[in-house]
């Protein structure tokens, strides 16, 4: 089925209704597998920004009034509408983004797990009623909807950074303005319209596509009406976003960057190891903000882990997501083809031995080889910026002490992996390591249920768990006087 074939919206969504920009502008979004256009969305301007911030601005008085029971009933029914949708918003993921069917079908019952979570948590936020300092008085405590909020997303995930932030703003009782990633938007129409069909009402949610990112941040922070914005994407543009909030003090959820570390003691258990390495490294390409970027292997299991791991990295099937049995779909762009390949060039001229791949795969799409190095050092590229493609870099280490300093010697603190079977050391180097996402045994770590996040240059604020929703809510206090004993 094309894209086309999908009814999917190529249009802006504004106060429920689907709209073209007010210039009339398109631009085309095209799959990375073959550098051919699948469809085309508007290009909003400046007044289309100022129309949807208008409508979510609207829609915020009746949406947070509503019983928090009614809008929990609209998320979960979203929540289904989307895995009803599944083939059709996987099919489209794939063409504008690439990953395999399998793993955006994955995508989509992750994102519709958010709507879930937060469809329950919208009936728990709870205020407290704290005992008096004056026993004539009362100290009640509310938590409220911030107000209108507006969600920047990047295109690795283009339907689940979606909700992740549209299920907590949601059953807060917030509105908001969405801009996806300009490569992906066409996900981000299908997740609206199932947010639409399940019953929102008009100007809760609202669709901006853009070329120019910077016009609509530029938009969303000088608007007052706008209290809230969360971004997920590069550290580069969050440190842009901190800048510009200061203005008007906005408050800002910033999920940045990742570098992670995968560590193997010689405990582990190999095949769980490998395992895990394989689903953090290669999953969608090496293109996730948690995926493996230098794995530390010690000494005593070292050679066994790079012939598994190589074993195994031989046998992945590179293609369009769409065919069966592809397990790696193109890079975004060719531009993350050449970083990917940058970074596998100067890691084998700094003395790297190159195991498995290393190469562009030639021809139409932005394919790169998966590639599994060994001999990986400090200094090298790999090892201090994110690859965000199918490279493997492994190192050598010898001992705990170690392997815990070069871990914890980034500028990023996203999310970080272990392996051991000794659950002393389990505990011991968990607290050690400064990230703020561990995967102890596993190298999936994204839940709805889990607070997602970072510290240092990852970024701050939370996404998921219970903490979740906090980052859509004002605390207020109210002291209450005269009230006698
Ligand atoms: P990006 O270039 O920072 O873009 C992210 C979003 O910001 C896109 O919607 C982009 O729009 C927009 N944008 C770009 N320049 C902007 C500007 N000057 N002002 C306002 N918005 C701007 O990041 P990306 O390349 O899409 O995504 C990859 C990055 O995201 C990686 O660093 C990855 O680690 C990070 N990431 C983090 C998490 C997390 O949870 N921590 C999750 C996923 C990804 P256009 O693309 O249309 O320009």
């Amino acid at each position: 089925m094309a894209v086309a074939a999908t009814g999917v919206e190529e249009r802006l969504l504004i106060g429920g209704e689907w709209v073209e920009a007010a210039s009339g502008g398109r631009f085309d979004v095209t799959d990375p597998a073959t550098g051919e256009p699948v469809g085309s969305v508007p290009d909003a301007g400046e007044s289309d920004v100022k129309a949807a911030i208008g409508a979510a601005a609207g829609a915020l008085d009746e949406w947070k009034a509503l019983p928090a029971l009614q809008r929990a009933r609209i998320l979960r029914k979203a929540a289904d509408l989307i895995r009803e949708r599944r083939d059709t918003i996987a099919l489209v993921m794939t063409s504008e983004q690439g990953k395999p069917l399998a793993e955006a079908a994955g995508e989509v019952d992750y994102a519709a797990s958010f709507l879930e979570w937060f469809g329950g948590e919208a009936e728990r936020v709870y205020g407290q009623i704290v005992p008096p300092m004056n026993p004539t008085s009362r100290v009640l405590v509310l938590r409220q909807p911030v107000g209108v909020t507006a969600a920047i997303t990047p295109w690795n995930f283009p339907a689940a950074m979606m909700t992740r932030k549209l299920g907590p703003a949601m059953a807060a009782g917030c509105t908001s303005v969405v801009k996806p990633a300009s490569a992906t938007p066409l996900t981000a129409a299908l997740i609206l319209r199932a947010i639409e069909d399940a019953g929102t009402p008009p100007g809760v949610v609202n669709l901006i596509t853009s070329r120019s990112s910077g016009m609509v941040a530029q938009q969303l922070f000088s608007d007052a009406r706008v209290r809230k914005i969360s971004f997920t994407g590069s550290t580069e543009v969050g440190k842009e976003l901190i800048r510009a909030s200061a203005d008007q003090v906005k408050r800002l959820s910033l999920e940045l960057g990742g570098h992670a570390p995968y560590v193997i003691f010689d405990d582990a258990d190999l095949d769980e190891a490998v395992d895990g390495l394989i689903a953090s490294k290669f999953r969608n390409a090496g293109q996730t903000c948690v995926c493996a970027n230098r794995t530390y292997v010690q000494a005593g299991v070292y050679d066994a882990v790079v012939a598994k791991l190589a074993e195994k990295v031989t046998k992945m099937v590179v293609g369009h997501g769409t065919e069966p049995g592809v397990t790696i779909g193109p890079l975004i762009d060719d531009r993350a083809v050449d970083k990917a390949d940058e970074h596998v060039k100067d890691a084998i001229a700094q003395g790297a031995r190159l195991v498995v791949g290393g190469e562009r795969i030639e021809g139409s799409g932005s394919f790169y080889a998966p590639t599994v190095l060994e001999g990986v050092t400090p200094q090298m590229l790999i090892s201090t910026e994110e690859t965000f493609g199918p490279v493997a870099g492994i190192t050598r280490f010898e001992t705990e002490e170690e392997v815990i300093r070069v871990a914890n010697e980034s500028i990023y603190g996203l999310a970080a992996y272990f392996h051991t079977r000794d659950y002393a050391r389990l505990l011991r180097v968990a607290e050690k390591l400064e990230y703020g996402i561990i995967g102890a045994n596993t190298g999936i770590i994204s839940a709805a249920n889990a607070p997602f996040g970072g510290v240092k240059e990852s970024g701050y604020g939370r996404e998921g768990g219970s903490v979740g929703i906090d980052e859509y809510l004002d605390v207020k206090y109210i002291q209450v006087g005269g009230v006698g004993l």
